[in-house]
């Protein structure tokens, strides 16, 4: 039997927690990941789940809308917390923008809030650069990975595997057929263009 002082960090890496903006306050982090990665989502038995577009799956074939979602690392200070965070398509806006200025979202400094105080409500975003030579900021994390391990979905790609950077350089090698994560995942190789939102979908998030 051995003890040890610290935890290997391959138990906790993929044991992220997906946080949304809350209904009421403010929610303050920082971007860790230097792209945003998008999804389309459906809200199927309580829960948020990825579609397995463009084949139709479970959530689909019952008739459930779909949605697209974007997911950001974040680190929470206040919580002391690494996240990733969920955002609708519109919401995302200030971010891509961030993305589009500086070429990264790392180190984005973000405040997000629902003005109208209700659970569905549209989501204000707030960015800007953050003095990271104040901050230490945890490595970008790898969220397909994180992503697959919360929706248990096979990974796309062993390329994808690969931690930090390496999500940026291989996402647009993602081979569509190993698995339908990989088609949707795909997406996030031109980051710019978010769908809009369907107009008659079901509330999701
Ligand atoms: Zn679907």
């Amino acid at each position: 039997m051995q003890f040890s002082r610290d935890v290997p960090t391959n138990e906790t890496a993929y044991a992220m927690p997906i946080r949304r903006c809350p209904t009421k306050g403010d929610l303050v982090g920082i971007v860790t990941s230097h792209q945003i990665l998008g999804t389309y989502t459906h809200y199927y038995h309580s829960r948020t789940v990825p579609c397995d577009e463009p084949e139709p799956c479970d959530a689909c074939q019952d008739g459930y809308s779909k949605r697209y979602h974007v997911y950001v690392g974040s680190f929470i200070p206040a919580t002391n917390e690494h996240v990733i965070l969920e955002l609708t398509a519109a919401a995302s806006d200030s971010f891509r923008n961030y993305q589009k200025r500086l070429g990264t979202m790392r180190g984005c400094w973000f405040k997000i809030h629902r003005p109208s105080g209700r659970p569905n409500g549209r989501i204000h975003a707030q960015c800007k650069h953050a003095d990271q030579t104040k901050i230490d900021l945890p490595t970008e994390p790898n969220l397909i990975r994180a992503l697959c391990h919360i929706w248990n979905k096979p990974l796309p790609n062993p390329e994808t595997t690969k931690p930090n950077n390496r999500i940026r350089d291989q996402h647009s090698d993602y081979a569509a057929d190993d698995c339908a994560v990989a088609e949707l995942f795909a997406t996030a190789a031109n980051p710019t263009p978010v769908p809009p939102e369907p107009k008659n979908g079901k509330p999701n998030q």
